[in-house]
């Protein structure tokens, strides 16, 4: 059994939520922080979404979830919510300087011993080691979304992680129900990220080029068996983390299309205030979402023909 049975998630939004109420589940006593009341407020509601699920999905019971709740306490103060922490997973957003800001402010609060792990996507632990003020204490252990039905969790040591942290965090992933995948080596993207990302991005390039609709790609994806095609991952992820993640990374490569893609992302969708499944729209809308609506991949009428010659030359005529 590990040590670590005190949990203090720091961001209570998309990920950070799910990783709090799944570890409450599994057993652990679990402290929810956030800057902002509201994210408190949605992390609450999304809780009893997820009690729905665990109860429909997983199998858990009334009892179960009444356990859960009871085991999580919600706040706004950074220094209740850590003292006393045996693990803190970060899950603020994918934006340097504020996982920096919070390690930094955190540092003198922690207790001596408590590890520090990072849900970062696409950043690499040893940019915040320093941060944390205990390198040899930290690093990266990222989730995946739907935490109960995608139990994997991909652990990622820097160059000054201990051997004894690695073995306690590595442990832990397992009392929660996750299969831990080790990372040999650092890897902006970890495993899994290293292909969603660029899959999302090429998918993304195709609607903000105008190429196709988010439905088409969708389709060529659900074709091979897949429940979920690029854009349902979309709005799964958010719409927050894909901006940024595509923000940063457009920036870092010098990458214009990926900038484009942000950008695009930002007017059409958060400028809006559409934040994807968690607000119930994205590119879709939710519950029921057209791609899990039965016909959505199936051959249409021949009578449609001439609204899809209508769509592959409008353009090319425009151009003529
Ligand atoms: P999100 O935007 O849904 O939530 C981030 C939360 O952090 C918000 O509630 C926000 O209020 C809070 N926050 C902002 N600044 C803060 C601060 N200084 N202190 C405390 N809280 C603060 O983001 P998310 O999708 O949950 O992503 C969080 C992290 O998890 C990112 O690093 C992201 O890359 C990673 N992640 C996300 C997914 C996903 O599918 N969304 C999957 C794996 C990993």
């Amino acid at each position: 059994m590990s040590s670590l049975e005190r949990l203090t998630v720091l961001g209570a939004g998309v990920l950070g939520g799910q990783i709090a109420w799944h570890s409450a589940f599994k057993g652990k006593t679990v402290a929810v922080y956030d800057i902002a009341q509201d994210a408190i407020d949605r992390c609450r509601a999304a809780h009893e979404q997820y009690a729905a699920i665990y109860r429909s999905e997983v199998g858990a019971s009334d009892a179960d979830m009444t356990a859960t709740r009871q085991r999580l306490t919600y706040g706004t103060d950074l220094a209740t919510a850590v003292a006393e922490a045996d693990l803190v997973i970060e899950a603020v957003p994918e934006i340097p300087h504020v996982k920096t800001a919070v390690y930094e402010e955190m540092a003198g609060l922690l207790p001596k011993d408590t590890l520090v792990a990072t849900n970062s996507s696409t950043l690499l632990p040893r940019d915040f080691a320093s941060a944390t003020g205990r390198p040899d204490k930290f690093c990266a252990l990222h989730f995946a979304n739907m935490i109960w039905a995608m139990n994997y969790t991909e652990v990622m040591p820097h160059p000054r992680t201990s051997r004894e942290t690695l073995t306690a965090v590595t442990e832990f992933a397992v009392e929660i129900g996750m299969v831990p995948i080790p990372l040999r080596k650092e890897q902006n993207g970890y495993v899994a990220n290293s292909w969603v990302v660029p899959l999302l991005n090429a998918a993304q390039t195709l609607v903000t080029n105008g190429v196709a609709t988010h439905e088409d790609v969708d389709r060529t994806y659900l074709l091979t068996g897949a429940k979920v095609g690029p854009f349902g991952m979309i709005d799964m992820i958010g719409m927050e983390t894909c901006h940024n993640v595509l923000t940063y990374w457009g920036s870092v490569r010098g990458d214009a299309q990926m900038n484009a893609n942000a950008d695009y992302i930002k007017t059409h969708f958060l400028d809006r205030g559409f934040l994807g499944l968690q607000t119930g729209r994205g590119y879709y809308e939710y519950p029921d979402p057209a791609f899990e609506r039965p016909g959505f991949l199936a051959v249409p009428d021949i009578s449609v023909v001439p609204d899809l010659v209508t769509l592959m030359t409008t353009q090319t005529e425009a151009l003529a």
